[in-house]
C-alpha cells in the first residue's frame, strides 16, 4: 500500500512538473497559428523541441575572404552603391570600417539573384538586451522572401522555428551552433530558387543548404514558401528570382563580408 501511494504521488508530482514545462515551452510561441503543411506542428509552436546545443569549433573567427569570382555585396571598401531600400531609395544603413550596422527599413540589393552560394558575417550585441525574438533579431532574405533567421540565440530560448539559422516560421536549424552575444558569426548557404510551370504554376520548391558556424542546419530542404509571421506565403512566379535582403527588426545587428557566387549548371559553368 505504502509503495502504491508513492507510486501514486511521484505521478502526481512528475505530472504538474512536466505540465508546469509544457506550459512554459508553450509560452515561447504560438499554439493558435496555422498547422504547418506537414500537420505536425503550428507555426512558431512553442512546443516545438528546442534545437540540440553544438559548440561551434573557435570562439573568435576572421573574415572568411571571397574567392576571385564571388560578387562582394559588403567589403571592406564601405561601399553601400550595390544596395538600396525596398522602395528603390538610396540605402540607408550605416557602413564604417566594413562594417555594416542595420537602420531603419529593409536593405536589398540592387542585383537579382536565382541560385547561389551566399557568406554572410553577423554579430549580434554584446550588450543583452531583450529576450526570445526581441534579442539580437534580423534576418537574411534570400530573393527578398525566403528567410534565414538572424537572432541571439545563446542561452536565449524561443520558439524553435524562429531561432538563429531557422527558415523561419518552417524549419527550426537541426542544431544550435550559435557563438556568444558579440562575436561573428557566419552563415554558409547554398540556395537553389524555385521554379515554375510556363503556366505559372509550382514546378520545384527553392531548396536551402546552411552552415552556421561551419556547422550543417539545413541540409538541402525545401521551403514551403515565402517565410512570414504566423503564416507561409503562396509560391508565386515572381518569387523565381529577387535580390538578397537584410532585415530592419530594430535590434542593432552588425554585418560584414558578405559575398555571393552564382550557382551554374554543370558543364555550363
Ligand atoms: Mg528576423
Amino acid at each position: 500500500m505504502r509503495f502504491n501511494r508513492g507510486c501514486a504521488h511521484t505521478g502526481i508530482v512528475v505530472f504538474v512538473l512536466a505540465g508546469g514545462l509544457f506550459a512554459q515551452q508553450a509560452n515561447l510561441g504560438y499554439d493558435d497559428t496555422p498547422m504547418q503543411p506537414n500537420g505536425r506542428w503550428h507555426i512558431h509552436d512553442g512546443r516545438r523541441p528546442q534545437p540540440r546545443l553544438v559548440a561551434p569549433a573557435s570562439a573568435k573567427m576572421t573574415p572568411v575572404p571571397p574567392p576571385a569570382d564571388a560578387t562582394v555585396l559588403v567589403g571592406d571598401r564601405d561601399d553601400l552603391s550595390g544596395w538600396q531600400m525596398t522602395d528603390g531609395s538610396p540605402a540607408t544603413w550605416a557602413m564604417k570600417n566594413g562594417i555594416l550596422e542595420t537602420g531603419k527599413g529593409l536593405l536589398q540589393t540592387k542585383a537579382q539573384f536565382t541560385d547561389f552560394q551566399l557568406h554572410v558575417e553577423f554579430a549580434t550585441p554584446s550588450e543583452i538586451k531583450g529576450s526570445s525574438q526581441g534579442r539580437g533579431n534580423s534576418g537574411v532574405f534570400l530573393l527578398g522572401k525566403f528567410e534565414i533567421q538572424v537572432l541571439d540565440s545563446y542561452q536565449n530560448p524561443t520558439y524553435p522555428d524562429g531561432q538563429a539559422a531557422a527558415m523561419y516560421g518552417q524549419y527550426p536549424p537541426l542544431v544550435n551552433a550559435s557563438r556568444p552575444p558579440g562575436d561573428w558569426q557566419a552563415y554558409d548557404i547554398v540556395f537553389t530558387a524555385p521554379r515554375f510551370t510556363q503556366r505559372g504554376t509550382l514546378d520545384k520548391p527553392a531548396v536551402v543548404t546552411v552552415f552556421h558556424n561551419g556547422v550543417v542546419v539545413h541540409n538541402a530542404t525545401p521551403f514551403w514558401g515565402p517565410t512570414a509571421h504566423k503564416m507561409i506565403d503562396p509560391y508565386t512566379p515572381d518569387t523565381a528570382k529577387g535580390p538578397i535582403g537584410l532585415q530592419d527588426h530594430g535590434n542593432p545587428i552588425r554585418y560584414r563580408n558578405l559575398w555571393i557566387r552564382a550557382i551554374n549548371d554543370y558543364d555550363k559553368s
